[in-house]
């Protein structure tokens, strides 16, 4: 007994099916009409290898919308009556305009393969494709042919075969509309999953990017009026977020992936007509261009958002500041308030901490979101997926791991756009090592406090490159063991550059900038109190000395610098006797090793807080009182105190440890779980108490900077 294949050909009308058919079935046809419709309908088989194939011919087609008859009949028929395999047959000649109907067949899901006829026509125009490239990068089978000369028949049934009966196995490639079409579509998917009766014969996935599409008939199909009402809003927002049609933006995003995929696979050696589009391209993403105008257009970005942002930040610590001399003017001056101290040393200054970087933030996403909407960070993903797939991770990693050198906040939230799951957790996991603003403080504290001026530079650059190393080193360690599994390759998408809207880019920055002052307003609102609460408590009942009388006496004798002295002294007492100081003298067995003292180990907590209130709690320890980065009195007691050895090692630390609390809660709900939160807070440590070891005590014993 013969086994038997059904085969439906698909393709574009005069793509040469019609020949194919007769070639592979010869006098054993019949013609007949598709139910219900005039639309002619061919059947036929043919015996090879001992399979029997039924073939039917499906009326041509450019696209699998519900716009003519000819499209429902062909996709109702594919989805229907299930062939165990559809061959798409491609004009090889014209390619591109052919590859839009096997798009759709590829996010149908159905077993594929592609018949790349008048490969003869794509020859004599001087057409070279590289078809194992394509088929990577299709994730289908593709065979070359000529249906009228009659080659590539019997290897295209061969093809079938392995298709039909799954000996071979592709990667289907995951075709990206867009982040908010992307989401609204696996929305759609799980709701259309989920519930009964609704999908049917039809994959879900496909469904759902239908129903955006606003494809009547399965709207029709759907029913629920629940589920299209959800479409319907679904649709409104998106028509708003991308300012068009979303069925305009899923055939761009289409025609995108099937540019980028000829750019590598197909070669003309005629050159042909070239529009504006292209001539950018040739600059932009040209090998040797690329990168550098790349690289260039980041630093630009950079240096706008940092000094644009300035003046606002500026503001908003201005504003933070009257904020906290109102309040406290709220309890008459010098009077003891828990209260008090509570929403100007808690809630105020914690809160203030996260929100002044705002500014910087929004015109990030700001510059991001233009870039992303113009069409060239599609590019600038491509330019540096090379790069990136060397340590396992993807081209569009690369957005993220950048902006976390601003804050690793929105550098997390970036990593959105990845869709490989794999891809995106290794990138959040690893981002807080690209040292961001926040720890500059402390390099800026410490650096000119120990090293000589000859020494600063390459001290802050070596800083940076061992944050970089460790990021790198980390990605390849997790893609080979926790996240293992191939790295998809990249089609480089091509959409077409366009003008962004004022109103897209407005939405996109404003809802990242909401989210993240939605966070500053609850998680980092509530452990700000706990640090505070940390920091002030217990009270110390009794003093070593008596302050008050001692302050009365400097005071009365005009020694107002004694008077602040003692001011500091005593809050550094307090701070000691803190369960925040208990901790860090608890920590101390622990921290020895590293060549840290509890003073150090008591503002390393406070660096959970923010990374730059490492700097002030020094300050509070070292009773110097308010110190800053430029704090020239706190240099010289941690000079006294210290070795350049252990400033080093302090440096190290707080480049590699627990990223900030801000951190660990967006990682939190960008991964949707305390586990992935958790491993990266102690993960990190971890590595910086091994490695702060390692160098502290090899440094040690060799005598490096100890003196
Ligand atoms: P259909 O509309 O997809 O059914 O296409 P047809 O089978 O009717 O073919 C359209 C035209 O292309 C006919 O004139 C065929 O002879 C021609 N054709 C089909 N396959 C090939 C091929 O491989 N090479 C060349 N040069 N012409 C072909
Ligand atoms: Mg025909």
């Amino acid at each position: 007994m013969n086994k038997t294949i059904r085969i439906a050909l698909a393709g574009n009308p005069n793509s040469g099916k019609t020949t194919l058919f007769n070639l592979l079935t010869g006098a054993r046809q019949h013609v007949g009409n598709y139910p219900g419709v005039t639309v002619e309908k061919r059947q036929g088989s043919r015996k090879h290898n001992g399979y029997e194939f039924e073939i039917t011919d499906l009326p041509g087609t450019y696209s699998l919308t519900a716009y003519s008859v000819e499209e429902v009949v062909a996709r109702d028929f594919i989805v229907e009556e299930r062939p165990d395999a559809v061959v798409d047959v491609l004009d090889a000649s014209n390619l591109e305009r052919n590859l839009y109907l096997a798009v759709q067949l590829i996010e149908l899901g159905v077993p594929l393969v592609l018949a790349l006829n008048m490969s003869d026509v794509a020859k004599a125009r001087g057409i070279e494709f590289d078809l194992a490239r394509l088929s990577e990068l299709l994730g289908v089978a593709i065979v070359p042919m000529a249906a009228v000369k009659g080659t590539g028949a019997k290897e295209l049934l061969e093809a079938v075969v392995a298709v039909a009966e799954k000996s071979v196995t592709f990667t289907r490639p995951v075709i990206s509309y867009g982040a908010d079409l992307d989401k609204a579509k696996a929305d759609l998917a799980e709701v259309i999953a989920t519930r009964d009766g609704i999908s049917g014969d039809y994959v879900a996935e496909w469904m759902a990017l239908k129903l955006l599409e606003d494809d009547e008939q399965v709207r029709r199909r759907v029913k629920a009026p629940d589920v299209l009402r959800s479409v319907a809003e679904h649709n409104r927002q998106l028509e708003v977020r991308l300012g068009d049609a979303p069925e305009n933006v899923i055939a761009d995003s289409r025609y995108a992936f099937i540019a980028g995929a000829c750019r590598e696979a197909v070669r003309s050696s005629v050159e042909s007509r070239r529009n504006m589009s292209d001539k950018l391209d040739a600059v932009v993403t040209n090998r040797i261009l690329g990168l550098p105008l790349f690289l260039g257009l980041m630093y630009v970005v950079f240096q706008l958002t940092f000094t644009l942002g300035g003046p606002p930040m500026d503001w908003i610590e201005a504003g933070t500041g009257w904020l906290a001399d109102t309040v406290s003017g709220w309890w008459p001056e010098g009077s003891e308030s828990a209260l008090r101290s509570l929403l100007v040393d808690g809630v105020i200054a914690g809160v203030g901490g996260v929100i002044i970087f705002l500014p910087n933030i929004l015109l990030l996403f700001l510059a991001i979101a233009i870039l992303e909407d113009s069409g060239y960070m599609a590019r600038a993903a491509f330019i540096m997926d090379r790069l990136m797939h060397k340590i396992g991770l993807h081209g569009k990693s690369f957005i993220p791991m950048l902006i976390g050198f601003g804050c690793s906040v929105p550098a997390i939230m970036a990593t959105r756009t990845l869709e490989n799951e794999r891809d995106r957790l290794t990138t959040i996991l690893v981002t807080p090592l690209m040292s961001c603003g926040a720890r500059l403080p402390i390099y800026a504290l410490l650096i000119p406090a120990f090293f000589p001026r000859s020494l600063h530079a390459p001290m802050l650059w070596l800083i940076y490159l061992i944050g970089v190393v460790l990021a790198v080193l980390a990605a390849k360690c997790l893609r080979s063991t926790l996240f293992k599994g191939e790295t998809h390759p990249l089609v480089m998408e091509l959409p077409p550059y366009r003008m962004p809207t004022i109103r897209g880019v407005a939405v996109h920055v404003w809802e990242r900038g909401w989210l993240y002052l939605k966070k500053a307003g609850t998680l980092i609102l509530g452990i700000s109190i706990v640090m505070w609460a940390m920091t002030s408590y217990p009270k110390k009942p009794e003093f070593q000395r008596d302050y008050e009388a001692e302050t009365a006496r400097y005071e009365e004798q005009g020694m107002e610098e004694e008077a602040e002295r003692l001011a500091n002294e005593q809050h550094a007492e307090e701070l000691a006797h803190s369960i925040s100081g208990r901790i860090g003298h608890g920590l101390e067995p622990l921290l020895k090793p590293l060549g840290f003292d509890w003073r150090i180990g008591t503002a390393l907590l406070g660096a959970f807080a923010a990374k730059e209130v490492f700097v002030a709690q020094l300050g509070i320890v070292y009773s110097i009182g308010e110190a800053d980065e430029e704090s020239e009195a706190l240099r010289d007691r941690l000079r006294a105190n210290h070795s350049p050895l252990v400033a080093f090692c302090i440096m190290l630390f707080c480049l590699v440890s627990a990223p900030c609390m801000a951190t660990i809660a967006v990682t939190k709900r960008e991964t949707n779980s305390w586990k992935w939160a958790l491993f990266q807070l102690g993960g990190l440590t971890a590595l910086a108490y091994g490695l702060t070891f390692i160098v502290f005590q090899v440094g040690s014993r060799l005598g490096i900077g100890v003196a």
